[in-house]
């Protein structure tokens, strides 16, 4: 059902964003893919969707510019790529903390600019933020995350508001904790921040907020993400999306 439809997926070199790519391309969409990686391992990719790849990187407004520019008119924009740093707010390193509300909150406003002029001309369009269960509640050490995910819900729902007469829909997905490399860089430093072990990170600071006790899986987002993209969700917007195997409803 997404045939004839263009999709920039931010950060689907790896991880979630790559599922969502995936699922946009399986429903019959074009799809732009961005983030760093292997060269060799990106052609793979690209030639498997049948994508192709702007590798700009969207901590800078000129980066945002070029991946825009590259991406050319998009019918589906999803501003994924987002980086973690855990660590005491009187240690947070004062470049992670700028550089995580630029990627993770700034780049959203920027390609959002960028894409609404010829979504609205078109009269259809579908955004998605990926946000977190962090956008909802909030964990220890995580200050300049929570930050920029908080904002981005508060993003999301403001352009809901702009864009509700023209056909455009933008929401957010807040996920728990997906087994991606996001996930598995953080536990050294959770395991320094809280004194801990490995196991223990795993399983009484990761999965000790899902009810579940299981970690989401990429392709459960990317499903729900393609779900958002039906013609029949027209009248969902400014909602965010949880997928946490019940964490924020505690
Ligand atoms: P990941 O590390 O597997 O992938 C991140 C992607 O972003 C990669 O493609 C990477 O190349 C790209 N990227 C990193 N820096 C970039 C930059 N400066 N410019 C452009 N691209 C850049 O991470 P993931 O776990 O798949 O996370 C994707 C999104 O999901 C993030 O916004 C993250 O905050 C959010 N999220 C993840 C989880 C989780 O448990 N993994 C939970 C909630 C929300």
């Amino acid at each position: 059902f997404l045939s004839g439809k263009r999709a920039l997926v931010t950060g689907s070199t790896s991880g979630i964003g790559l599922a969502m790519a995936r699922a946009l391309a399986a429903e019959g969409a074009k799809v732009v893919l961005n983030g760093f990686g292997d060269a060799a391992e990106i052609d793979g990719l690209c030639e498997e969707l049948g994508a192709v790849h702007v590798g700009a990187d969207l901590t800078t407004a000129a980066g945002c510019e070029e991946l825009m520019q590259g991406a050319g008119p998009v019918d589906i924009l999803i501003n994924n790529a987002g980086m973690q740093h855990v660590a005491p707010v009187e240690e947070f390193p004062v470049g992670k903390w700028d550089a995580i509300i630029a990627l993770n909150l700034t780049a959203a406003f920027h390609t959002v600019r960028l894409a609404v002029p010829h979504m609205k001309e078109s009269g259809w369009g579908r955004i998605i933020n990926t946000a977190s269960a962090h956008s909802k509640t909030a964990s220890p050490f995580k200050s300049a995350y929570n930050a920029a995910k908080h904002g981005l819900d508060g993003f999301t729902k403001t352009i809901a508001l702009e864009l509700a007469q023209t056909g455009v829909t933008a929401n957010c997905i807040s996920p728990g904790y997906v087994w991606t490399p996001l996930i598995e860089g953080q536990i050294p430093d959770t395991m320094k921040a809280r004194g801990l072990t490995r196991d223990q990170v795993i399983n009484d600071v990761l999965l000790a907020k899902q009810p579940t006790k299981k970690f989401v899986q990429p392709d459960e987002v990317g499903a729900l993400a393609t779900f958002l993209c039906r013609p029949e969700m027209g009248n969902v917007t400014g909602a965010n999306w949880s997928i946490d195997g019940g964490w924020t409803a505690e």
